[in-house]
């Protein structure tokens, strides 16, 4: 019913969508009509257009035609129907649904370049370099033919240090092609600059996401964090770890599996207190306590060795939720993993505190306008729709997918999956058939690579290689005879190509050990055959031992007993078995992808503060970098503001307190008097040190001399206020979220809590930026380097 709908709903929109497809093929026959330069000149016209007011809607008929000719005449590539379909889609700023091998590089020059055609910038947003590169090369002679500028938004070589101005010229281009990952992070470089020399990055305007679901929903919580100076290290590891391994379930903590959240029950917290030695540990003192016995308890109960991380040499290596692939290099944040170390009993490892941060999602809602496709959106659009408002289009494939996708082949235990796997790919390889064999991890590729050379079956085992090698690696999947196995991500987004004589064979066969945590990625895996029309198969094998069923399942039949029961004959043979079998394969799968759901939401509510906190403060910071004038800083108020302030919160009524609030804040050389006036008017007081800053301001800038560098002076100090306080809000607002935990302390809701507790802290930190710039503007020293550049040296 639900898919019926879902059809009926799909169908309207491609109908729309058809409409302007018919408007873009109006325009082919004139288009193949103009002779090249003609065609060329085209760029320019549509500039002059929207120059003088012609919005992109109404150019789009005309210049995806341009497009299409181009790309005809240059790359020997005419964009299909279909791929106009998608191109419309993206410049909406949607995600059309384009399988594998559909074209999805070439959809989008069409969007690249009606947006590139402002000049305000449009990028496509890939996963790794190596398809950056890829992509943009392959690209390039068209947008150049055309006339516009393109790029990769990156020197691609390893630590390439960027001469100053470079960036800025790379991002001066009409299109860029680039990764998440590189945006993500001179996204937040940007914001770090202290001057406007230091800026690069133009206002985000149109950008296009391929393979987008894995990286706007799977990788959209990870945040991209720059790392500052290691943190001083809590040596409460230790304690904590023991005392969580004291505690006994239901009776000491309580937990929610599926939201990965446990807390101290009203008797733990007894406990802890005793412990500990204090009356109780939710008081403001004990705040790094707390937070090292939450971490300790999630840590313990909430982290399985094995299945969420391995001990390997010494090191916790963390396992990919997703994909059941490990990520050595990788550490989780905010101490967790040092909790995690102390409780495997290993070295503990330097935690860094976090000096910038963003996840991919806000990442993208600084675009104007984004879209994303990939060859499995409509699975994840719940996600789109409710974190980015996005719909998602199936665009029906140029040719009927011929592929076979075979139900699942069900066994009792993995000894007996794997053997019948081996059988398969011997029996495929037997014939020549091409054969791709998918695991979860790179200890089942390499098993079953080995298993297969044992057997004199020569094949390609894709692990641990770089990404290039990877994409060339499986780009030859499809020669008569290849074997092929690789873990789930390996050489995405490159597509195989058949051989002469495989298609007669019945094409690719894709063989899959086991399910995958989430069913998006099944189905990438599927589509790795079948592209454009051609035959091939896809299977994937499961059982009661796969790993969803061990992180994800329950069910009677798991429990202790019960499967000895059925012997392998019997399931074999057993309709009901199997059936059961693959309902709690099902049934795990998709507890684990609510899990996933569930986690997203969760860390999106979280990122709430913190991203309306750090458009405040880019605002900010971005407002004083324009800002030329000191008269318009307005400096004199914000000083009276401090003054006002410390007056009624540090006593400054006696001659004491007044004389130390001058030295630390205004001027250590001070000598003058201060019992001239009556210590207890608050104006008085108010207005003498506002006079001793003026008089501070004005000695700065006598020493200065030039007016544009003690503009410049008066800048970087706010600039290094807002900085130094902001870097520690977001660290603090980083380990406050470890900290913060479910109904700990009186029921209350722990998101409310932390939301509460960070706009606090939110307040006080804009209190302390104001004091700071007021410290740093009276107490830097101002010195100029040889090449006469401004070196400001701060108090602090
Ligand atoms: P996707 O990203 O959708 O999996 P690609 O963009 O990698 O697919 O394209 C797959 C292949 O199809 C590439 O070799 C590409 O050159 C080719 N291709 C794409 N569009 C066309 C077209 N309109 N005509 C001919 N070949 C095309
Ligand atoms: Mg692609």
């Amino acid at each position: 019913m639900k898919q019926r709908i879902n059809r009926i709903i799909n169908q309207g929109r491609l109908k729309r969508l058809s409409k302007r497809l018919r408007q873009v093929n109006a325009w082919s026959a004139s288009c193949r009509a103009l002779s090249d330069e003609a065609l060329q000149a085209k760029t320019a016209e549509f500039q002059q257009r929207i120059q003088q007011g012609a919005s992109l809607e109404s150019l789009l008929p005309e210049a995806y035609a341009v497009v299409r000719e181009a790309s005809w005449r240059v790359l020997g590539m005419y964009p299909k129907e279909v791929q106009v379909l998608g191109a419309i889609v993206l410049h909406d700023g949607n995600m059309p649904e384009m399988q594998t091998g559909e074209g999805k590089t070439l959809t989008a020059t069409m969007p690249l370049y009606l947006n590139g055609l402002t000049g305000k910038g449009a990028y496509l947003i890939t996963t790794n370099d190596y398809l950056a590169r890829r992509d943009c090369e392959e690209m390039t002679p068209l947008f150049e033919w055309l006339g516009l500028s393109i790029t990769l938004g990156f020197v691609d070589e390893p630590n390439y240090e960027y001469a100053p101005g470079e960036k800025k010229a790379i991002y001066a281009h009409d299109i860029i092609y680039t990764t998440n990952g590189r945006l993500g992070f001179d996204y937040l470089i940007d914001h770090l600059a202290d001057g406007q020399e230091g800026k690069f990055l133009p206002p985000l305007n149109f950008g296009i996401i391929d393979e987008a679901d894995s990286i706007i929903l799977d990788a959209a919580q990870t945040p991209l964090v720059i790392s500052g100076a290691p943190r001083l290290q809590s040596n409460l590891f230790g304690i904590t770890k023991m005392f969580v391994e004291t505690l006994k379930g239901e009776q000491h903590y309580d937990m929610d599996d599926k939201a990965k959240a446990i807390w101290l029950t009203d008797e733990g917290v007894e406990a802890a207190n005793t412990y500990f030695g204090v009356d109780n540990i939710y008081d403001a003192p004990h705040f790094d306590l707390v937070r090292n016995i939450n971490l300790a308890l999630r840590a313990r109960y909430l982290f399985e060795s094995n299945l969420d991380y391995f001990v390997y040499d010494g090191e916790v290596v963390l396992i990919d939720r997703v994909t059941g692939r490990m990520l050595p290099g990788t550490k989780l944040q905010s101490g967790l993993h040092q909790a995690i170390e102390a409780k495997e009993g290993i070295e503990i490892s330097q935690d860094m505190s976090a000096m910038a941060s963003i996840t991919f999602q806000n990442l993208f809602r600084q675009f104007d306008k984004f879209g994303g496709m990939s060859g499995t959106s409509k699975l994840g659009e719940k996600g789109f729709f409710d974190l980015y408002g996005k719909v998602v289009v199936q665009i029906p494939t140029d040719k009927p997918v011929e592929r076979i996708d075979h139900p699942d082949l069900v066994f009792k235990d993995n000894v007996s999956k794997n053997e019948a796997i081996i059988e398969r790919v011997c029996a495929l390889h037997d014939i020549n058939r091409p054969v791709l064999l998918i695991t979860r991890t790179a200890e089942m590729a390499e098993y079953f690579s080995m298993q297969l050379f044992e057997r004199d079956i020569p094949n390609n085992l894709l692990i641990a290689q770089n990404v290039a090698k990877e994409a060339q690696m499986i780009a030859e999947a499809g020669q008569l005879g290849a074997v092929t196995v690789a873990t789930s991500m390996a050489g995405r987004g490159t597509d195989i190509k058949l051989a002469d004589g495989v298609k007669e064979l019945g094409g690719l066969a894709v063989i899959v050990s086991e399910h995958m945590e989430n069913s998006r990625v099944d189905r990438q895996l599927r589509g790795r055959a079948g592209r454009q029309g051609d035959p091939g198969l896809s299977q994937i094998y499961i059982s009661l031992e796969d790993y969803v069923v061990q992180r994800w399942g329950k069910s009677k039949l798991l429990e202790e007993g019960q499967l000895e029961k059925i012997s392998s004959q019997g399931l074999h043979e057993s309709q009901l078995f199997q059936r059961r079998v693959r309902q709690i394969v099902a049934r795990a799968q998709r507890v684990s992808e609510e899990q996933g759901i569930a986690h997203r939401e969760m860390g999106n509510e979280y990122e709430k503060s913190l991203s309306a906190q750090r458009d405040i403060i880019y605002e900010e910071r971005d407002r004083v970098l324009k800002q030329w004038d000191v008269k318009q800083m307005a400096l004199s108020e914000l000083a009276r503001e401090v003054f006002q302030r410390a007056y009624r919160t540090q006593d400054l009524n006696t001659e004491m307190n007044l004389r130390n609030y001058i030295y630390q804040h205004i001027s250590f050389q001070y000598t003058g008097d201060v019992t001239d006036i009556n210590l207890n008017e608050e104006n008085a007081v108010v207005e003498k040190l506002a006079m001793l800053f003026e008089q501070r301001l004005a000695a700065q800038q006598r020493l200065i001399k030039d007016n544009y560098m003690f503009m410049r002076f008066v800048q970087k100090s706010i600039l290094k206020a807002i900085d130094s306080n902001w870097i520690q809000q977001v660290d603090h607002l980083q380990q406050l979220r470890g900290s913060i935990n479910n109904r700990q302390n009186g029921q209350r809701n722990a998101i409310f809590e932390y939301h509460r507790v960070a706009l606090a802290s939110f307040e006080t930190m804009r209190e302390a930026i104001k004091v700071d710039i007021i410290n740093n503007i009276c107490q830097s020293v101002a010195t100029f380097d040889k090449k006469g550049d401004l070196v400001v040296h701060f108090p602090n």
